[in-house]
């Protein structure tokens, strides 16, 4: 049995009254669930986040990370410095990353083997854009992405990774990929995984759909085989709509 991780990513909002305000909210209605509840605030607020969660089922990660450890990379944080801060999961990859600020597969494979270095959890994303759906090329671009994302990574290694299925015109559109569309493309990510591996890991490894996931749909999304959580953008702001998610 997969747990399922369901990951608020708040990507550059919240000031640190308003985070705290949010996490004094989420303890209570989080605290019963059987799912693992993750929230990734930007850098400024992990570590007063980190404290704030002491005590509760509440884990901690962060949007994006380097691959060094320390050194002359202006504006970078390193996995030692989250490690330090007791940070569990790193977003790597988002799509906003790639379509922003450069992100390949080559530093979201280097970035996964940094974190996996000084224990931290992966989540990384995939997905494919909508001229791409539509050209019939879903399968072969995820393909590429999955495969150069764990290039020269251990089977050990790899069941502690999770992966967002996050099809990039889902996101922040209010557009959601039917339950049954997101399922089947996470089955064909797992379909890599075991071809990349083994059975067993295809089989452990937790794979989440992103992109519009809200109270109104979650239940739907989460009942499908292949699904094992969600990343939550926009409905993870508000520490109502993301409880309702998580107590989907
Ligand atoms: P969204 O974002 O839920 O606002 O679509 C998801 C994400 O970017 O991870």
């Amino acid at each position: 049995m997969r747990l399922p991780i369901i990951a608020g990513n708040w990507k550059m909002n919240m000031t640190k009254d308003a985070a705290l305000k949010y996490v004094a909210e989420l303890k209570d209605k989080v605290k019963d669930t059987d799912v693992e509840v993750v929230i990734c605030p930007p850098f400024t607020l992990l570590s007063i986040l980190k404290d704030a969660c002491e005590g509760t089922n509440i884990k901690v990660g962060s949007q994006n990370m380097y691959w060094e450890e320390s050194g002359a990379f202006t504006g970078e944080v390193s996995p030692v410095m989250l490690k330090d801060l007791g940070i569990d999961y790193c977003i790597i990859g988002h799509s906003e990353r790639r379509q922003y600020f450069g992100e390949t597969d080559e530093t979201v494979n280097k970035k996964i083997k940094a974190a996996l270095n000084h224990g931290i959890i992966p989540i990384v994303c995939v997905g494919e854009t909508l001229e791409e759906r539509n050209e019939g090329k879903t399968e072969s671009l995820l393909k590429e992405q999955v495969t150069e994302a764990f290039k020269g990574i251990s089977d050990d290694e790899t069941r502690n990774i999770v992966v967002a299925y996050e099809p990039i015109w889902a996101i922040g559109t209010g557009e959601t990929a039917t339950p049954e569309m997101a399922n089947s493309a996470i089955a064909y990510i797992r379909e890599l995984i075991k071809g990349l591996y083994n059975d067993d890991i295809s089989e452990e490894i937790r794979i989440q759909y992103g992109g519009s996931v809200k109270p109104s749909n979650a239940e739907e999304l989460m009942k499908q085989n292949d699904i094992d959580g969600a990343l939550v953008g926009g409905a993870s702001l508000k520490a109502d709509s993301f409880s309702e998610v998580v107590n989907f």
